[in-house]
């Protein structure tokens, strides 16, 4: 396996890449996983690899949200579950009131309980969707499967990388959704009651320190308004003209 030198300047983000194959080659996650890995990834060098103050306050909202909910549920995929057991467990510990649910688009029984084991070990317990017996409605795929003691009862969903049907189907369930996805234009992100536009350690790593944390007065947020400001984060790092390199400051001279 290649070492990864702490002085790379990507070497966060090459280490979460490693760990990622990792768990593919192991199972945990679908190759499909290491495309959407990928599309988050180029979100997240567009939002400059750092959770925006709008992001921060999202997530801020996103605690006080799950603590007063009566039955708040985590959906957990295999992505979920390779990069950031130890932040859900950490979740936990602050927000007592959470349950974690596994739910998987690729489902194998095998996957189902590899993610379970992966959750369990970093001391995740209980595990809820290993035998989920309801399903949701509008919802065609496997992904409807649902435990009857997990999202089925719930009242808040917090779905971290998920997909924007799956979002859909939990809203018109008459769930509170609570997205964490680094792509302000996904349907996810859009569907969602309120989107932490972050990636998914930082965003549970905010929520987690937001629950220890005195609440602050944080008033009414229309869920737009975190998309509008990530969107506009992205336009600010943008440049406006045509890239500046030396050769593009050099005339270019018509061929003879
Ligand atoms: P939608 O159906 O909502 O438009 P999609 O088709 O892009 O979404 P997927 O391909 O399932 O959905 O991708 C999951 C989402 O998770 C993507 O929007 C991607 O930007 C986001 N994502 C991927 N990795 C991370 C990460 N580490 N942290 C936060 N978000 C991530």
């Amino acid at each position: 396996m290649t070492r990864i030198s702490p002085r790379h300047p990507r070497y966060a983000s090459l280490k979460v890449r490693a760990r990622l194959a990792r768990a593919a080659r192991s199972g945990l996650v679908v190759p499909e996983g290491l495309i959407a890995q990928g599309r988050g990834e180029a979100f997240d060098y567009l939002l400059g690899e750092r959770s925006t103050p709008s992001a921060r306050r999202a997530a801020r909202i996103a605690a006080a949200s799950i603590r007063a909910a009566e039955r708040p549920v985590l959906s957990v995929n295999g992505n979920v579950a390779a990069l950031a057991a130890p932040e859900i467990a950490r979740l936990l510990r602050a927000l007592p009131n959470l349950r974690v649910e596994v739910n998987l688009f690729h489902r194998t029984e095998a996957r189902v309980r590899a993610v379970a084991r992966h959750l369990s070990r970093a001391g995740i317990d209980p595990v809820l969707g290993l035998h989920p017996t309801a399903r949701l409605a509008h919802l065609p795929s496997d992904r409807a499967r649902i435990d009857a003691d997990g999202i089925a009862r719930a009242d808040l969903c917090v779905i971290p990388l998920e997909d924007g049907d799956r979002a859909e189907a939990l809203h018109r369930a008459g769930k509170r959704v609570i997205a964490i996805d680094l792509n302000p234009f996904s349907r996810t992100a859009q569907r969602a009651d309120l989107a932490v536009v972050d990636e998914l350690s930082r965003a549970l790593r905010n929520i987690t320190r937001a629950a220890g944390s005195r609440p602050t007065a944080l008033g009414p947020v229309r869920p737009s308004v975190f998309l509008h400001e990530a969107r506009a984060a992205i336009r600010r790092r943008l440049p406006s003209g045509p890239p500046r390199t030396r050769r593009s400051r050099r005339a270019v001279r018509p061929p003879r």
